[in-house]
């Protein structure tokens, strides 16, 4: 038999304490996760992969975006292909989408639960059919293989396509969606889980809907793939860039926000935390990113990195 004694006691209460305040932190924050899976932008592969960041809730595991290197980070990470429960793209441009085909295909193998859906901007039904039409031969023979059993029919994931001022519910997740400013055409997504938002831009030069999508989110990741040709040319700041007017987006063909643009956008959407990505292949430092941003704003503003982990809903302190 146990005894306690005095001591004992005071451990056992000590322990229930910290027990219990850990779990009201935890529901308190409810929450909900994400991981980037590639930081860069095209041709990274040195410092950074290709756009991809992975949402998770639960059991529920979405990949928004899959440029190089997305696979061999989930591989890292010990996340299987088949654990995805739904692919989003945010624009079809190759260092956003040029994965999909071989994750895609990967992931009917090991399945325990269909696929969910495959949503993205015009062409994704389009890129799905070819995939499974062009593969079916190969995914009937792996999966009968597999499965010890004749399969006849390869199942087609529900297929959404989107193009901005969509509102849907998909896994746990609510999903509004606006249309961005881009070469082509671009979406950037809302997801809401458990009283708590994450905004993914997509890429983007100045666009009202983002500042209107991402009002007052928990957190925004925004591409700020023009930030640093305006940061490294000169010895600019807030303070010298604030009454420069913004490129009229007629101009010429653009496709990423200047770093006017970027601090707009922020200072208009008003995130909890915004984490900049899409960032070039070699190392950047935050502060001179940070001088870019007003004083208001400077120490709501992150970098990307791969394999950056973030719970969407924590307080700013626990980042
Ligand atoms: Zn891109
Ligand atoms: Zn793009």
């Amino acid at each position: 038999m146990i005894i306690f004694d005095k001591n004992h006691w005071g451990w056992i209460v000590s322990l229930l304490i910290i027990l219990f305040a850990s779990l009201s932190v935890w529901a308190e924050e409810g929450g909900f996760k994400l991981r980037i899976l590639g930081s860069g932008g095209p041709g990274s592969t040195q410092f950074r992969n290709e756009p991809a960041v992975l949402i998770e809730n639960g059991s529920d595991f979405v990949l928004v975006d899959m440029g190089n290197g997305t696979w061999e980070t989930l591989k890292k990470l010990g996340i299987k292909t088949s654990d995805i429960d739904a692919f989003f793209f945010t624009h079809h441009h190759m260092d956003h989408d040029q994965e999909f085909i071989p994750i895609f295909l990967s992931s009917y193998f090991g399945r325990e639960s269909s696929l969910s859906a495959v949503v993205g901007t015009a062409g994704t039904g389009e890129l799905v059919d070819f995939v499974l039409s062009f593969y079916k031969d190969d995914l009937l023979y792996r999966l009968s293989s597999i499965k010890k059993q004749r399969i006849e029919e390869i199942s087609r994931p529900e297929v959404r396509e989107v193009h901005g001022g969509e509102e849907f519910s998909l896994l746990s997740f609510t999903i509004k969606t606006a249309a961005v400013n881009h070469t082509i055409e671009t979406v950037a997504y809302r997801f809401e889980a458990n009283g708590k938002t994450l905004v993914i831009s997509g890429d983007l030069y100045y666009s009202p809907g983002l500042v209107q999508l991402a009002k007052d989110a928990d957190i925004l990741v925004l591409d700020a793939g023009g930030i640093l040709s305006t940061a490294n040319n000169s010895k600019k700041n807030y303070q010298s860039n604030k009454n420069k007017k913004l490129k009229s987006p007629e101009s010429k063909v653009r496709s990423h926000s200047t770093s006017e643009e970027i601090v707009r956008m922020v200072e208009e959407s008003t995130p909890k935390l915004v984490v900049l990505t899409h960032l070039p292949d070699r190392k950047v430092e935050l502060e001179d990113i940070k001088l870019l941003f007003p004083e208001s704003v400077r120490n709501n503003i992150m970098l990307a990195e791969d394999m950056l982990e973030l719970y969407v809903g924590k307080s700013k302190s626990a980042y």
